[in-house]
């Protein structure tokens, strides 16, 4: 048996059962979890709604992605 603590989280999109790979404060929320097949859609919204959203690597300790 192990106690030990899973880092990984899941992916909070509706309906989504696959693992989150990036971690993302929305304004007024918990910190969530979100998987790379939704963070295309996650940044439309946000870029309709005028939002930054900082997507934090989950498990990995990157660099940030420039662009
Ligand atoms: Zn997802």
């Amino acid at each position: 048996m192990s106690d030990e603590t899973k880092p990984v989280t899941q992916c909070n999109q509706f309906g989504c059962t696959l693992s989150a790979v990036f971690r993302f404060t929305w304004p007024g929320s918990d910190e969530a979890g979100i998987c790379e097949a939704h963070v295309p859609k996650l940044r439309a919204i946000c870029d309709a709604m005028g939002l930054y959203v900082q997507l934090i690597p989950i498990g990995a300790e990157r660099e940030e992605q420039r662009e």
